[in-house]
């Protein structure tokens, strides 16, 4: 697994602590923050975010990925998840990291649930079998 230094993790966990408090979760109740480190080091952070039809509901690990591109990175080094259950983002979560993972299965998830331990997991774990920009020669750092 890369390094990743324990003041980065901390600084992950508190900005997605933080975030979860942001969280706009009327209808589940489950909120959830996340946040994430860029290659250059900055933070973004995010919130779950419900709609009443709850299909365009938002996932915090997504809020922090689109605020990470509209600040005009594009690659993620960690992914850090605070919340309720696992901490372990989903299934379509794991696609929207591994879209700015730059094809590195060592990207670090800080899985940090509510009621548990904080583990710390790598893409290539939790996603063995990526499909991803890679596959179609596009390198999100070129876009
Ligand atoms: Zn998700």
């Amino acid at each position: 697994m890369k390094t990743i230094e324990d003041s980065e993790i901390k600084a992950l966990i508190e900005g997605a602590t933080q975030a979860r408090e942001k969280a706009y979760a009327p209808y589940s109740v489950h909120t959830v923050g996340a946040a994430v480190l860029d290659a250059d080091g900055a933070i973004h952070t995010g919130c779950n975010i419900e709609f009443v039809t709850l299909q365009q509901t938002v996932h915090a690990e997504r809020t922090a990925i689109l605020k990470m591109v509209a600040s005009g990175a594009r690659q993620l080094r960690a992914v850090a998840v605070v919340g309720p259950y696992s901490g372990v983002p989903c299934a379509e979560c794991r696609q929207a990291i591994w879209e700015f993972a730059c094809a590195d299965p060592d990207v670090v998830i800080v899985s940090a649930p509510t009621d548990g331990e904080v583990e710390l997991l790598r893409m290539g774990e939790i996603y063995p079998r990526p499909y991803g920009p890679e596959t179609k020669n596009i390198d999100p750092r070129k876009v």
